[in-house]
């Protein structure tokens, strides 16, 4: 008997030729060889079903009758390993989503760096090689106020520059209280000793003087340096060295003052208004507290692309320049023409709160946010209803996170659309085996959604996602 069922399925080649006919859509995107390799996968696994007892008829493994099914697998496993996904989380700077999204004019700007040809190192004046650094440096530095300005890959690749430069076979001096860990265990401490540098602690964990900094000053100090403590913060009886009083102290000495701000914004949020922002130090302070080299991210507060950003004095920023280890740290072209164009927008402090997508998220208030979660309910309640799915979808007062190990402590109101009445845990699964997945949040027995992460054009997305997941549980 399994002998006949074997025999009955079709042949690889002519499934596979008969899924390009009926279903060229779904094969576009996906080269001959991995097609087959799929199409491979799918008969084996009937095979073993053969071999298993659990089919019988061998009116069901004709090519004819294997289609439909052949059609979900490849839907399933054929999609790219790395894809878009729908953050309902809520957190705004989700490192484990991608962190900040694109202005759309800095995804245009890479888009055309990586489809043509263009300036990255040649001269337009000279006809001769030019510096693919120049692109970004005048803009960064009237952004900043800074003398100089270098871009790395990321801003842990600048802490390194930075320590490797001005610090290598010496000490440098930085608080107890500064050591950071941020997320995926990357330990700050650890990076700066790949460095080639000695690392002399000072202070205690919540309180360090200048006065300790001083004491730790000998003839092997290359450099004082402050970190922002930017996923942590330590109340009560803490003290750190402002900025200011550090540069006095390293220049006194002839040392140079660093700092890795970590985020690293432009912008003023009390100023801006952003209800439960705390004021953090702007790059443009740290700057004028007379910093020799300053670094941050440039995918976190700031929204643009995965950069490492190293503002400061001609003389400290030069240093680095030369650096062969520069070059193995060097940010891409897309990435340059990303930063840019996002730089090009922070000119104009109201178009960049409009344009950049982390910074209008970051910025929209609880009346806002209570709008976009009243039409994400009404969607969400239509499209159930249109699929004969009883749940409630309800409101409530939530906060979002900004996330990316920024302005730790500090949520933003939101209101949260909660849906009640399916198992969450079901729900929360079923939704992450979706094409388009969508992360949400379970608070209260119940899936969420905030809005605020929710693009424009995605909450219809949202809860084609939801009626497509309660199908499946
Ligand atoms: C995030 C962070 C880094 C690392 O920045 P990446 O751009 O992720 O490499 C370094 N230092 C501090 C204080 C940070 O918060």
């Amino acid at each position: 008997m399994p002998n006949t069922l074997y025999r009955a399925l079709p042949a690889t080649e002519n499934l596979l030729t008969q899924l390009h006919t009926a279903h060229a859509a779904l094969c576009a995107g996906l080269p001959r060889p991995m097609l087959r390799e799929l199409v491979n996968a799918f008969l084996q696994e009937k095979r073993c079903l053969i071999k298993e007892g659990c089919i019988t008829d061998p009116a069901i493994l004709g090519a004819t009758a294997l289609l439909p099914g052949l059609v979900t697998f490849v839907g399933q496993h054929g999609m790219p390993h790395f894809r878009r996904v729908l953050n309902a989380t809520g957190v705004v700077i989700h490192t484990n989503l991608g962190r900040s999204l694109l202005a759309p004019e800095a995804a245009k700007a890479a888009a055309e760096a990586a489809a043509w040809y263009s300036n990255l190192e040649f001269n337009l004046h000279t006809g001769a090689r030019g510096s693919r650094y120049s692109h970004v440096e005048e803009l960064l530095c009237s952004l900043t106020g800074a003398e100089a300005a270098l871009v790395v890959n990321n801003n842990a690749a600048a802490v390194f520059l930075m320590l490797d430069t001005l610090c290598k076979g010496k000490e440098v001096i930085v608080s107890r209280g500064e050591l950071v860990e941020i997320g995926g265990s990357f330990r700050i401490p650890e990076v700066m000793e790949k460095s080639g540098c000695t690392l002399h602690e000072v202070g205690a964990t919540n309180r360090t003087h200048v006065a300790d900094y001083e004491r730790a000053i000998t003839e092997r100090t290359a450099a004082i340096m402050k970190v922002h403590t930017s996923n942590f913060r330590i109340s009560g009886f803490v003290k750190q060295v402002p900025g200011s009083e550090l540069v006095a102290l390293a220049h006194q000495h002839g040392l140079p003052a660093l700092e890795d701000l970590g985020s690293g914004s432009l912008v003023n949020w009390q100023r801006a208004g952003v209800p439960g922002l705390l004021h953090e130090p702007t790059v443009q302070e740290t700057v004028a507290a007379g910093l020799d080299a300053v670094s941050f991210s440039g995918d976190k507060v700031l929204g643009g692309p995965q950069a490492g950003i190293i503002v400061g004095s001609k003389e400290t920023i030069g240093k680095m320049q030369k650096n062969p280890m520069n070059r193995a740290l060097r940010i891409d072209k897309m990435t340059l023409a990303a930063l840019e164009a996002t730089l090009r927008l922070y000119t104009d402090p109201e178009l960049a709160l409009t344009r950049i997508p982390t910074l209008r998220m970051l910025h929209a208030g609880a009346d806002a946010m209570r709008r976009h979660a009243v039409r994400l309910q009404k969607r969400v309640v239509k499209a159930f209803a249109a699929a004969g799915i009883s749940a409630s979808v309800v409101l409530r007062a939530g906060e979002s996170r900004v996330g990316g190990g920024a302005f730790p402590e500090c949520d933003l109101p939101t209101t949260l659309v909660r849906v009640e009445g399916i198992e969450a845990e079901a729900l929360r699964e079923a939704l992450l085996r979706l094409p388009l997945p969508m992360v949400g949040r379970v608070e209260d027995d119940a899936f969420c959604l905030d809005p605020r992460t929710l693009q424009e054009g995605e909450d219809a997305l949202a809860a084609g996602c939801l009626v497509e997941a309660v199908g499946g549980i």
